[in-house]
This record gives C-alpha cells, structure tokens and sequence, in this order.
C-alpha cells in the first residue's frame, strides 16, 4: 500500500506500507519496484501520480478512469458518449452560462473535488445559481437538473484481463446529508430497471477499456427510468455487502480482474443489509457483535468526527 498518510488504514492489513507523498516520484518508483500490478482505491489520486506509477508497472485500471471521474462534466459526457442516460445538466463556467440555463431547479457541483454532497447546492432560482455560484468562488461547476428519484443503486462492474465483464447483484442505496447509510440486496425492483443498470454498467466498463472495477451510481425515477449520477473506478461503499453476502467479495473481484485470473461468481449467498457506521455510531459495537446476524467491520480509524465513515455493518437475512 502507498498512501500519503501516516496512518494509512490499508496499510494496518498489508504485508509492506509505503508512506509518501503523490508527487514524489522517487518514492513511487521504489514503491513500484516492489509489486507486480497497481491499482487505485481512491479516484482523487491525482491523474500525474498514476501517469508516474505505469512508467513502471502496469496500473489497472489505469488513467483514463480517474481522467473522467476527477472532473463531472466530463464524466458526465462521457456517459452520453457511451449511451447511458443521465439527467439534463449544464456547464456553468461563466456568467453567460448562467443566463442560459436549461436545469432549473438544479444542484450546482463543483467540476472537482466534491464529495459525500460537499461542494454542492440546490438551487431553484437563476439569482440563487449566481450566487451559489458566487459563493464556489466562480470555479467550473455542472449544474444538474434535480432528479425526483424513487431510489438510487449502483451497478458495480468487473472486467478482466480478458475484456470480460461481470456486475454484482445490484442493491438499493439509502443516503442521508448526502452519505451514504445503506445498501440492501436484492432490491426489489422489476426486472427490467434492473437490467438496464446493469447494461449500463457494463457499457461503461467496456468503453473506459477497464481492467478492475467500477461502480456506477444510479437514480431510478419515479416513472422508471434509469439515469447516471456519478462513477467510481474502484471498490464501493455500496458494494461492502458483497464480503459477507455475495460469493465473490468487490475485492477480490479486483484483485482477481488486475491480476489477468478468471472473475469469481457474483451469486447472492443470502440477502442482506449493510449499515454504514458514521462518526460516534462505530462506538456502538458491541451491540453488533451480540447480534448473530451482523457482521461487524471497524475500518481502524482513530477519530471518528462527524460524517466519517468509521466502519459498516451488514444484517444477514436469518431465512
Ligand atoms: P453526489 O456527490 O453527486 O453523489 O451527490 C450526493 C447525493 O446527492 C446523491 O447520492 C443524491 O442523493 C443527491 N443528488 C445528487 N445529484 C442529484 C440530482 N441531480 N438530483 C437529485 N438528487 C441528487
């Protein structure tokens, strides 16, 4: 593992932690003289430091993901490009861009950077867009149209060496304050929304000519229609159901796609609720590990402030 941090959390489980910083390349390349194949768990790792890492060994998935999920209008073009819907939206670079909207009401993200719905601002009316637009500091923004969504999901695709691609059952995410809280397997939504998340998904692993994997992040409309909102080329928060849950894990699924050995099956072993645990939540263990039907995982953080993400849970259906 290589992370700037000092206290890398991945690098708690990992048999050899480097720490450095993304822009030293003598560092990079002595962590790289060390593995077979780089990967990423984290899609703000800045595009150089990748570009850096696959001068000397291969990075699976590479730049071209990160490329595209670094900056939102861009991503957002790019799913157009590959025949996935998304909501209407507009590029808000100038004042002249704020006479012409077409996504009001709307909320207004910065291009990059914004996360967990930080650096976002829902806005109804064209003097509200300017001066939430005002208050990003004018930066490049994307102003999407407000989606009355039923629910949202994400499709999260593998595709090997081989060009095959596999996605996971797909769950129904619950947010709050834009975090996300739950996922739950299976869904319960028809067929046929299903299928074309997945179809989606898989158009979008194959156009990015990925080797990994990515989770695409989904709104499904109150008349049925599914609309992307964002990606992440790497394990998802979603997708944490799968290590308990499912008969191949996320990770796994990633090690075995960038490592060019055949995907594992994605069968659901039994259905399931993952809770994340938020800020003070993850003081609550002990009540999970007395439950039977929890399994309890601590990510090792050492401060939980509010909104970080200190652990999740996931609820095996006892049936
Ligand atoms: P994001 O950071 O883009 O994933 O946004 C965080 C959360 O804000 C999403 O998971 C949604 O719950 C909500 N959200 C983002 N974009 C929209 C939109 N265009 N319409 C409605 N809700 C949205």
């Amino acid at each position: 593992v290589y992370a700037p941090e000092l206290e890398s959390v991945a690098g708690q489980v990992t048999a050899g932690h480097f720490q450095g910083a993304y822009d030293d390349a003598a560092a990079l390349a002595k962590f790289a003289a060390e593995v077979h194949v780089i990967t990423y768990e984290f899609e703000n790792v800045p595009e150089a430091a990748v570009i850096e890492c696959a001068r000397h060994k291969p990075v699976r998935p590479g730049v071209k993901p990160i490329h595209y999920a670094q900056h939102r209008l861009r991503e957002k073009e790019f799913f157009r490009n590959c025949g996935i819907g998304t909501a209407h939206y507009d590029a808000i670079r100038s004042d002249e861009d704020i006479a012409l909207v077409r996504s009001l009401p709307g909320i207004l993200k910065t291009c990059t950077e914004g996360y967990d719905g930080k650096g976002q601002a829902r806005v109804t009316t064209r003097s509200e867009l300017k001066e939430a637009w005002e208050k990003m500091g004018r930066r490049d923004c994307i102003l999407e149209a407000l989606v009355d969504f039923e629910c949202e999901i994400s499709a999260i695709v593998a595709r090997g060496l081989d060009g095959q691609a596999r996605c996971f059952p797909i769950g129904r995410n619950g947010h709050r304050d834009g975090i996300l809280r739950t996922t739950t397997v299976p869904s319960g939504l028809p067929p046929a929304t299903l299928a074309t998340a997945e179809r989606y998904g898989i158009a979008l692993a194959d156009e990015l000519g990925l080797v990994g994997l990515v989770a695409l992040e989904l709104f499904v409309t109150k008349d049925g229609r599914v609309l992307a909102n964002e990606m992440a080329p790497r394990p998802h928060n979603s997708g944490h159901w799968t290590i308990d849950a499912c008969a191949t894990s996320q990770f796994e699924q990633l090690v075995r796609a960038i490592c060019g050995l055949p995907l594992g099956p994605v069968d659901v072993i039994a259905p399931s609720r993952m809770e994340n645990l938020i800020g003070d939540e993850a003081n609550d263990w002990l009540k999970y590990v007395s439950d039977p039907s929890a399994r309890l995982h601590l990510y090792g953080k050492s401060t939980p402030r509010p909104g970080r993400k200190m652990g999740h849970v996931t609820f095996i259906d006892k049936k």
